[in-house]
């Protein structure tokens, strides 16, 4: 197929790129370099750069668009939520409309597990209500209920991948955010002394060590997903699917598996809750395992941050 990947040159974005030129896909990478880097788009794609809201020459002759061009980060979200909702919100709007005056009528799109907020249940199945507790989970949750409606009115063919907590490296391809917020890469941090101690986020929350607990998935895995998805697509349809690897690992856990794989000892400073932070986020995949035929292969957290880990010190 030949497809259009915006935001391929940033993580889960690159991987997904680079696993669909493995697979013979005829890839475009479209990225404005905002938060990615050039040399993440894998060889063998072409490159545009270029922000969502002019993507319509790179949409000629597409059979589908990937879309993972966004702002992810949630502090930066509560600060700035105008940003938010015009880039992820606004921006896809115009992408969308792009996509139908190219006759472009199929679209995976990058959700997230923030959608749903707070949640009463755990495993989280797609059924659940979405009750976002910041801007950026409200802003892709708003494009999730967009899909849905054009899928309606317009005939799109939508799928939506909500991602838990990706984490991992791909070959050459791994998390490197200028502003790092997340747990395993600020974790690994320590170990190759680019920082001291890391911090943990509250100790009294009610799990069975009081720290966070997160479902974490393997960067590969989550991007398999994308490519079965691909296949997926209906005209017509927006279809949901949760994307975890069904087990939680708390803080306390992450840091000594990093422990174990890095040998450093790696100081941890308890601070802080931060404010938002659910307690327990665990995925249900049972649905994406059910209708897709997708299993998580790289389940184990020491695979997860040993990956990582091979990844960072490679390119140390
Ligand atoms: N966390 C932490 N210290 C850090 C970064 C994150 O204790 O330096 C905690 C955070 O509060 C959350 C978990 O680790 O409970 C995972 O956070 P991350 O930002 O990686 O992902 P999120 O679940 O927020 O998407």
């Amino acid at each position: 197929m030949r497809l259009l990947v915006t935001g391929g040159a940033g993580y889960v974005g690159s991987v997904v790129a680079a696993q669909l030129v493995e697979a013979g896909h005829e890839v475009t990478v479209l990225d404005d370099l905002s938060t990615g880097h050039e040399d993440a788009v894998p060889e063998g794609a072409r490159f545009v750069k270029a922000n969502i809201t002019e993507a319509s020459d790179a949409l000629d002759g597409m059979d589908a668009v990937l879309h993972f061009a966004a702002k992810s980060l949630v502090g930066e979200s509560v600060a700035e939520p105008g940003l938010y909702w015009a880039s992820n919100l606004g921006a896809t709007l115009a992408l969308l409309d792009a996509m139908r005056d190219k006759g472009v009528g199929r679209i995976v799109f990058s959700s997230t597990a923030a959608t749903y907020g707070e949640p009463e249940r755990s495993p989280i199945e797609e059924g659940d209500p979405t009750r976002p507790t910041n801007p950026y989970g409200a802003t892709k949750l708003a494009v999730d209920t967009t899909l849905s409606a054009f899928a309606r009115m317009r005939g799109l063919g939508a799928v939506s991948l909500r991602y838990f907590n990706v984490a991992g490296a791909y070959g050459r391809y791994r998390e490197r955010h200028t502003v790092e917020t997340h747990l395993i890469p600020n974790v690994l941090k320590v170990a190759t002394g680019e920082r001291e101690s890391v911090s943990v986020f509250g100790t009294d929350y009610p799990t069975q060590d009081g720290t966070c607990v997160r479902d974490y998935i393997h960067v590969a895995d989550l991007a398999r997903a994308h490519l079965l998805a691909l296949e997926a697509i209906t005209p017509g349809e927006h279809k949901i699917y949760n994307l975890g690897s069904g087990t939680g690992f708390s803080v306390q856990e992450v840091i000594s598996v990093c422990r174990e794989v890095t040998g450093h000892e790696i100081p941890a400073v308890v601070g802080e809750r931060r404010p938002g932070d659910p307690a327990v986020l665990v995925a249900s995949s049972a649905k994406i395992q059910r209708e897709l035929g997708w299993k998580a292969e790289r389940a184990s957290l020491h695979e997860i941050v040993s990956d990582a880990w091979g990844a960072l010190s490679r390119n140390a």
